[in-house]
């Protein structure tokens, strides 16, 4: 019979964040996939597990991931862990996750810690509808094309991010959201000197612009306000049944073409062209 993988959240600063189903299963498992060996050690020898480590990172992924995946459906358990968080979100695993599926062997998630639900629920943002965004390019040109396309999202945003690119990604979101658009930076979340700061973009970039940023971050940001909708007056129907006449249409069409444009009641254009 195939084994199973198991995703195992670890903390994400407080040690104590890890839960007994997780313990249970670090020690239960054949076998546990480690994003970093020496990271995942420390935190086995703090709960006291002895366990046989393999590591699975982004660059032996691939041909770690058939190997992990021949050794469950010989019957093994593995547990996957990353150095921090849930595995695959930010982090390796998305794709072991697919070969596992595709392979039919059964994916269990524990739930537990994970740094982006953690920031949202503390952000004093929106929480009703979100996305997450990941890191950004370092890149200035793939980082600006990332944020142009979220210029007009409603949701609130999530972002990961590291200390040393801070400064650089919020000059790029306030050129591209406008300096205003409030962000809560949640750092060091669940550490010692876990802090929330609520303020503007063009709020973080003064903070930071006295004291470099430092510790781990997350970014959520507000959504933007929904567009206000300008309603068409007669005028303006009147003044487009005009123009689209002085273009050669009837005026039966053009009061047609005016009313579908600008969203009109037919009559109420009817009536505006008669002041024509
Ligand atoms: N899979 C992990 C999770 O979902 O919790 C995230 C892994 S990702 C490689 C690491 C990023 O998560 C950091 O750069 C930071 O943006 C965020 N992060 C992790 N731990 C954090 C913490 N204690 N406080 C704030 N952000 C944290």
């Amino acid at each position: 019979m195939a084994g199973m993988l198991y995703l195992v959240p670890t903390p994400i600063g407080n040690l104590g964040d890890i839960s007994q189903r997780c313990r249970q299963t670090l020690e239960d498992a054949d076998f546990i996939a480690a994003e970093d060996t020496r990271v995942t050690l420390k935190l086995l020898n703090h709960l006291g597990i002895k366990k046989s480590l393999v590591s699975y990172f982004e660059h032996n992924k691939t041909q770690k991931g058939d190997w992990i995946v021949s050794r469950i459906l010989a019957g093994e358990t593995c547990a996957l862990v990353s150095d921090a968080g849930s595995p695959a979100i930010s982090d390796p695993g998305e794709e072991l996750v697919k070969q596992c599926a595709d392979a039919g062997i059964t994916v269990c998630a524990i739930p537990g810690p994970c740094a982006v639900i953690t920031a949202l629920s503390i952000s004093g943002q929106a929480t009703g509808r979100f996305c997450f965004e990941g890191f950004l390019s370092t890149a200035k040109k793939s980082r600006r094309e990332h944020l142009e396309a979220l210029k007009d999202e409603q949701r609130t945003m999530i972002f990961y991010e590291a200390p040393h690119k801070l400064t650089a990604t919020l000059e790029s979101m306030a050129e591209v959201f406008g300096p205003e658009r409030p962000i809560s930076l949640c750092r060091e979340l669940t550490k010692l000197h876990e802090e929330v700061i609520r303020t503007t973009l063009q709020g973080a970039m003064d903070l930071y612009a006295q004291q470099p940023p430092k510790g781990e971050f997350v970014l959520v940001v507000a959504g933007a306000q929904p567009k206000e909708e300008v309603l068409a007056t007669p005028d303006d129907a009147a003044q487009r049944v005009k123009t689209l006449m002085e273009q050669g249409l009837s005026r039966k069409d053009a009061i047609k073409q005016t009313a579908q444009e600008l969203d009109l009641p037919k009559n109420v254009v009817y009536d505006a062209a008669l002041t024509l």
